[in-house]
């Protein structure tokens, strides 16, 4: 175990030579990092990270970090996964300390498990630090419980996107609408017209009460509260912008009472 310099008391492991870290940045607030995330920050040799990763967070990076971007840019297409898990397994086949940085956590809809598959394949040794997930940290920042007692005893995390783009057809719309209490979706705000409709169509109220949580956690974010029948036409006149999640459930009207960081700044209404 390497002594940390900025945590000597904390005996965190040591971010081997040859080794690939899978770190979660969190939703985008630099200050829901984890310690893990930081230290590895502080070791890696090169950091691959992607688009929704904050510019801030890169700057904690050691000086001397080669800050390699692995996502979309200008419209440019994406590098192909398989090109950047080549691009990790090469790095760290030359010695580096890989830090893979992604947005989120790494296995909440980012492909780290693909990531860390290819990893594993090629023996390469691996960690993987969670980070908090866009849901999570958006509920949180939304001032909406994720669970709370009497309202919903299960929470289910769901893409709006397949990976062909379209409305995921592998998913029991009807089951969710009726067996799933809180619906937290990402990626859904192009789909949201298809999902609610599906939803409805299976038994879901239409004033089931909506929340889309844009830019969580960061200093852009916004919320629109709307229901479900009027989600899309809502976020269509709000201009309201990805990324973001949208929370469907009673849980949503918490929000009235525990909108903390709206007390704290001032409420924006849709
Ligand atoms: N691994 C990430 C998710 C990547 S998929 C995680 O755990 O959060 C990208 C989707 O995540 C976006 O389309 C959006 O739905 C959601 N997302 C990521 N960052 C967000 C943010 N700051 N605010 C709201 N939604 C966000």
């Amino acid at each position: 175990m390497a002594r940390d310099p900025v945590f000597p008391s904390l005996d965190l492991p040591d971010f081997a030579a040859g080794s690939v870290w899978l770190v979660g940045a969190g939703p985008g607030d630099p200050g829901l990092l984890s310690l893990l995330a930081l230290h590895a920050l502080q070791h890696a040799d090169t950091v691959v990270y992607d688009a929704l990763v904050d510019p801030r967070i890169l700057k904690l990076a050691r000086p001397g970090a080669a800050l390699d971007y692995a996502g979309k840019r200008g419209g440019k297409p994406s590098p192909q996964q398989p090109d950047i898990t080549e691009r990790l397994i090469r790095l760290a086949r030359a010695g580096q300390r890989v830090l893979r940085l992604k947005g989120g956590d790494p296995f909440v809809f980012g492909r780290g498990g693909e990531e860390a598959l290819a990893l594993a394949g090629a023996r390469i040794p691996f960690r993987i630090v969670p980070g908090i997930t866009a849901a999570i940290g958006g509920l949180a920042y939304a001032g909406i419980p994720a669970t709370h007692r009497d309202i919903n005893s299960a929470v289910t995390f769901i893409t709006g996107h397949a990976s062909d783009g379209a409305v995921p057809d592998g998913l029991d719309w009807a089951a969710l609408a009726q067996g799933a209490p809180v619906l937290v979706l990402y990626m859904a705000l192009k789909h949201l017209d298809a999902i609610a409709k599906r939803l409805i169509a299976g038994g879901r109220s239409a004033d089931d009460p909506v929340a889309v949580v844009s830019k969580a956690t960061t200093a852009a974010q916004r919320v629109l509260e709307t229901t479900l029948g009027r989600a899309a036409a809502d976020v269509a006149a709000s201009g309201i912008e990805p990324p973001a999640i949208v929370a469907i459930g009673a849980a949503v009207r918490l929000r009235a009472s525990l909108d903390w960081l709206g007390a704290l700044a001032g409420t924006e209404t849709p």
